[in-house]
C-alpha cells in the first residue's frame, strides 16, 4: 500500500491509502523524495482531477534489475512514443502522442509513482533533493525559451512579464546567459520582492510599455501582459511566450504592427538540454534556493496549495518521507 493525494476540487486534497503503484512494460516505480508545485495544478486544484497530479517530481528508483537503482531522478513529463519524427529527432517534448505524467498518468503527490524507465533524467550527486525538481518547468522550461530566442537575438536587455516561478526562473536563466539589464513587470509585491533581490529592475505596466527590449519573456499567461510584451519587444527583438491560458484577445495596435519581432511560442525543453540546465543551476544555487520557499508532507498539501493559490509561495515543494 502507498498514500497518494486525490483532488476533488474547490480546493479540497484527500490523502488516502491505496494499492501501491506496478511498473508496466519499460516502467519503473520511483519512490517520491519530493514534487514541486506548480501554477498549472491549481486546476486540478479548483476543479478536480481523475488521476493524483503532480508533474515535477523527484525521487528514488525502485527497480533491481535497472542501471538506475537506489538512484536519484527526475522525471521529463511527457511519455513520448520514441517513434514518431518529434521524437526521432531529439525534440521528445513535442511527441503529440505522448501521455503527461500528472495530468493523463498519475504523477507524484504520492510516495511512489510508476513512471517510463524512458522519462528518468538521472539527478548528479552535487544537487540537492529540494532543488533537483527545479530542473523540469522551472529552470528547463524557461532555458529552452531562452535559448530558443538565442537563435535570433543577443543578450541584451530584457523584459519579464509575470514574477511567478516560471518568470523568475525566466529572471535566473537570463542572468546566467548573459543578458541585461533585466526588467520585471509584477504585481505581488511578494514575487516583486524576489524578482529585485535577484537585480531585477522592476517596473510599472505602463513605465515598462515606454521601453524596448531585446527580448521579453511573456510569462503571465494573462492578456494584459501579452499585450505589453507585444508592444514592448524592440524591432528585430524576440518575444518568448511561456505563459499560458485557453484564450488570447490582444488588440493589435501600431506598437504592435509596425515592427520587425520574433514571436517564439516554446514548450517544455528537449531532454538533450539537462546536462547545461544542471549547470546554470550550479551557477545560481543560492538564488534558486529562494525559490523552494516552503515544503511539507503529504497531511499538509492541502494547507500549502491554500498558500500557493493565494500567490503566497513560488516553488514549494511536497515532500511524503
Ligand atoms: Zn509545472
Ligand atoms: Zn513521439
Amino acid at each position: 500500500m502507498m498514500r497518494a493525494a486525490r483532488f476533488e476540487g474547490e480546493g479540497r486534497i484527500v490523502v488516502e491509502s491505496r494499492a501501491a503503484p506496478v511498473a508496466g512494460p519499460g516502467e519503473v516505480v520511483l519512490r517520491v523524495r519530493a514534487c514541486a508545485l506548480c501554477g498549472s495544478d491549481l486546476r486540478p486544484y479548483r476543479q478536480g482531477w481523475p488521476l493524483t497530479p503532480g508533474h515535477e517530481v523527484m525521487g528514488v528508483v525502485d527497480a533491481p534489475a535497472h542501471r538506475l537503482h537506489g538512484r536519484r531522478a527526475v522525471v521529463f513529463i511527457p511519455a513520448f512514443c520514441g517513434e514518431c519524427a518529434e521524437c526521432r529527432s531529439g525534440d521528445m517534448q513535442l511527441c503529440t502522442k505522448a501521455d503527461l505524467v500528472g495530468w493523463q498518468r498519475p504523477g507524484g503527490y504520492a510516495e511512489a509513482v510508476a513512471v517510463p524507465e524512458r522519462c528518468l533524467l538521472e539527478v548528479p550527486d552535487d544537487i540537492e533533493d529540494t532543488l533537483a525538481p527545479l530542473q523540469l518547468d522551472t529552470i528547463g522550461t524557461a532555458a529552452h525559451g531562452v535559448r530558443q530566442a538565442l537563435r535570433v537575438v543577443a543578450p541584451g536587455p530584457a523584459l519579464i512579464t509575470g514574477a511567478g516561478p516560471i518568470g523568475l526562473g525566466a529572471l535566473l536563466v537570463l542572468r546566467g546567459m548573459g543578458f541585461g539589464p533585466i526588467s520585471v513587470v509584477e504585481p505581488g509585491a511578494y514575487r516583486a520582492g524576489v524578482a529585485a533581490s535577484f537585480g531585477a529592475r522592476v517596473l510599472s505596466p505602463e513605465a515598462a510599455g515606454e521601453l524596448r527590449f531585446t527580448l521579453v519573456v511573456e510569462a503571465a499567461g494573462k492578456d494584459a501582459a501579452r499585450q505589453l510584451a507585444l508592444e514592448a519587444v524592440a524591432p528585430r527583438g524576440a518575444l518568448v511566450q511561456l505563459g499560458e491560458s485557453d484564450a488570447w484577445s490582444i488588440r493589435e495596435n501600431k506598437a504592435i504592427r509596425r515592427k520587425d519581432f520574433f514571436l517564439i511560442r516554446s514548450f517544455y525543453f528537449p531532454m538533450s538540454e539537462y546536462a547545461a540546465n544542471c549547470d546554470l543551476l550550479r551557477a545560481g544555487r543560492a538564488a534558486y534556493r529562494r525559490l523552494v520557499d516552503a515544503e511539507t508532507g503529504l497531511d499538509g498539501l492541502q494547507a500549502l496549495f491554500a498558500e500557493f493559490a493565494a500567490g503566497q509561495r513560488l516553488k514549494p515543494l511536497m515532500r511524503p518521507g
